[in-house]
């Protein structure tokens, strides 16, 4: 009997986080993520507005995702929720009418939150409010304004050389923006487990075009929210879909009364781009949610790193007032990487191997969240004999002395103090093995596995 053979998923299993970890993502998945990075990457987001809405539509197409509106100038927590902001056009034409920078080129080329504009200057009246980037003169830096009324352009540092050369002015400037009374929208979806117990996931909405930071979070989660959404769990799940910041503190405070039921969060983003995994820890950092990302993220190879109190939406949520355990899942984190926040980091930097990877990484450390039990080894006096209940495998080979290695230490460590992670970290194999190799113990009456 091999190893595959002593523990068969049984039918009713099929439709578990484990039964998803044990048969790798499923047949649709990569193309699902493929297909809303696309589809999203036009949209003109930022932390409020209808690029913000459009996105969150088009997530809801994959996953019933509850929209809400908080209007403009309602008090969140220290914070004020900003007037909303709509890019209708934007550019700078030369003498001839020419538009030598364009927003229907790209979004990227206005700051964001720009104050609406018209006017007409030198382009020495221009040049404080262009943007460039020097060291990359083929890339258009992304920039944001959202708590300074300012206005500014965005483009490429061989365009602004090619403006000083030609010097066509003067220059038609028009933003043609709108910051009016409106609401900031977040996204919320809530798949209810056997328990009331949450896992909350949140990803940041508010990045125009960039894929690593932010399309990627949201077809992470999105995906993630789509498999979860056809399975069985213990936990309830609870996915947000929040302009950074802003949105997550407006979440906050419209849930606050709802926050108590979380016992462990993750942040998602910068999934799908270079380097590999990063776990940040929670702001205690010895959290469930960190022993599980540490264990999944180190076996791939990754690294584990400590809170920090900058980044990204994980800042509101561990903030003391809260003090929500919410980890962070990304890949070479902001501002670590040349192309981050730039025109660079577009769907060319993203590989769909990273993104599968990264989507797989979240349910195993799920499946620890939903599968890890107590060892209570029945049979303690001595080893068991496993060849007579037909657990050893009679194929040899490395994955043959693994699920053996696996059971003798679910047995050893069976004192009821320990837990299946602490058997598969002491063994050092993945989870999902050993949890399968105490699967097979328990049905032989070997293990009990209380919760
Ligand atoms: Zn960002």
């Amino acid at each position: 009997m091999t190893a595959a053979e002593v523990s068969p998923p049984p039918e009713a299993a099929l439709r578990t986080v484990a039964a998803l970890v044990d048969s790798g993502v499923c047949e649709g998945t990569p193309e699902l993520m493929a297909d809303l990075m696309s589809d999203l990457r036009p949209l003109p987001r930022s932390i409020t507005g209808d690029g913000v809405r459009a996105t969150l539509r088009r997530i809801a197409r994959e996953v019933p995702l509850a929209l809400h509106e908080v209007p403009s100038g309602t008090r969140v927590l220290d914070w004020t929720v900003p007037a909303e902001w709509n890019l209708r056009d934007a550019y700078v034409a030369d003498a001839t009418g020419r538009r030598v920078v364009d927003v229907r080129a790209s979004a990227l080329h206005l700051v964001s939150y720009s104050v609406p504009v018209r006017a007409t200057m030198s382009l020495e009246q221009l040049r404080p409010h262009l943007h460039t980037l020097p060291e990359h003169p083929d890339w258009v830096p992304y920039r944001t304004t959202y708590y300074a009324p300012d206005w500014g352009f965005c483009l490429t540092q061989r365009t602004l050389d090619a403006l000083e050369r030609e010097d066509a002015g003067p220059y038609e400037v028009v933003v043609d923006t709108t910051l009016e009374p409106g609401s900031l929208t977040f996204g919320e979806l809530v798949l209810p487990g056997t328990s009331s117990e949450e896992v909350l996931v949140s990803t940041h909405v508010c990045h125009p075009e960039m894929a690593n930071d932010n399309l990627t979070g949201i077809a992470v989660a999105t995906a993630l929210a789509s498999l979860l959404a056809g399975i069985e769990h213990h936990h309830t799940y609870r996915f947000v879909f929040v302009p950074g910041t802003i949105g997550s503190l407006t979440w906050l405070a419209a849930r606050e009364d709802a926050l108590a039921s979380i016992r462990h969060g993750l942040v998602l983003t910068g999934l799908g781009g270079p380097g590999p995994l990063v776990w940040k820890r929670t702001l205690p950092g010895d959290r469930p949610v960190d022993v599980a990302g540490a264990h999944v993220v180190g076996r791939r190879g990754g690294e584990v790193r400590g809170y920090s109190p900058w980044g990204y939406d994980e800042r509101q949520y561990n903030s003391p007032g809260f003090g929500l355990p919410v980890g962070r899942l990304t890949r070479t984190p902001h501002g670590e990487y040349p192309e981050y926040h730039t025109s660079a980091d577009d769907l060319a930097l993203v590989t769909p191997p990273a993104l599968v990877e990264a989507l797989t990484a979240v349910l195993e450390v799920l499946d620890v969240l939903e599968s890890d039990r107590t060892l209570v080894n029945l049979s303690p006096q001595g080893e068991p004999q496993l060849g007579r209940r037909g657990l050893y495998p009679t194929v040899g080979g490395r994955s043959a002395d693994e699920w053996v290695m696996a059971m003798l230490w679910c047995l050893a460590l069976g004192d009821g103090r320990h837990t299946v992670l602490d058997a598969a970290e002491r063994a050092g194999l993945p989870f999902a093995t050993v949890r399968r190799a105490a699967e097979a113990l328990a049905e032989r009456r070997l293990l009990s596995l209380p919760g």
